[in-house]
């Protein structure tokens, strides 16, 4: 897993309008339905609608494990976690889309109509050829200063490298710039500074060199997402 992956699969799912919702029914067996999605912004939450009498509403109230399977052009992401039924006015007005009242003639007020939150725990992709599996808590694990996920970088086993947080800036290739400036302004990652993404986070992340990333951004998006941004 690294943050190209995670930002690959936050792009995906930005472009996506429907996905697969697993929910578990009465008798304990998974029931996958279509379902469309509200204005999907990254894997951490997913947003649609239901009915409030309607078997998906009534199962997720009685049990909240839930699965949602996104697929796109031979790409997968499946992400796994609890779903909740928000029947607040402040939730249905956020969510409300115009084609809505095709479904619920009261429009955002109808009282039948619901949102449905998930909230991932676990995420399995398979994306352009490679797969990864991680939590969202393993994500959300600070590994470095710019966002690289170094947990599970090649270089850790095979330099001995103890991971960017353990080396004050001075990795196996010379001294980080980046970190020695995260650490200078006593940062523990580049999504706490004000300033994100200056321009040398900007240069190393979406530079045309060997080591940036692909798609351009990843790590930005991880220490935005480590900064609860
Ligand atoms: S580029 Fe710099 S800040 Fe990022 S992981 Fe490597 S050493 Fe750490
Ligand atoms: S975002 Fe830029 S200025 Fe801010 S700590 Fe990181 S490298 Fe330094």
């Amino acid at each position: 897993m690294n943050s190209n992956i995670f930002e690959k699969a936050n792009q995906l799912i930005k472009n996506c309008t429907s996905a697969q919702l697993g929910v578990i029914d009465e008798a304990g067996y998974p029931s996958v339905s279509t379902i469309s999605l509200i204005k999907p912004e990254n894997l951490f939450e997913i947003y649609s609608s239901t009915g409030l009498c309607c078997n998906k509403a009534i199962r997720i109230s009685k049990n909240s494990k839930a699965s949602i399977c996104i697929c796109i052009e031979g790409n997968n992401i499946t992400l796994v976690g609890d779903a909740k039924v928000l029947t607040d006015q402040e939730s249905k007005s956020r969510f409300w889309l115009d084609w809505f009242i095709e479904h619920y003639e009261g429009g955002e007020t109808d009282p039948n109509y619901v949102v449905i939150k998930f909230t991932t725990k676990r995420v399995s992709l398979w994306i352009d050829n490679e797969s990864a599996e991680f939590t969202i808590d393993e994500l959300l694990k600070v590994q470095s200063h710019c966002g690289a996920l170094c947990d599970c970088c090649p270089y850790k086993e095979s330099h001995g490298c103890p991971g960017c947080l353990a080396l004050n800036g001075k990795p196996f290739w010379g001294e980080c710039p980046v970190a020695i400036c995260c650490i200078n302004k006593g940062f523990k990652h580049c999504g706490e500074c004000p300033d994100v993404p200056c321009e040398m986070l900007t240069e190393f992340s979406c530079g045309n060199h060997e080591h940036s990333d692909n798609p351009k951004g990843s790590r930005i998006s991880v220490c935005k997402a480590w900064a609860g941004k």
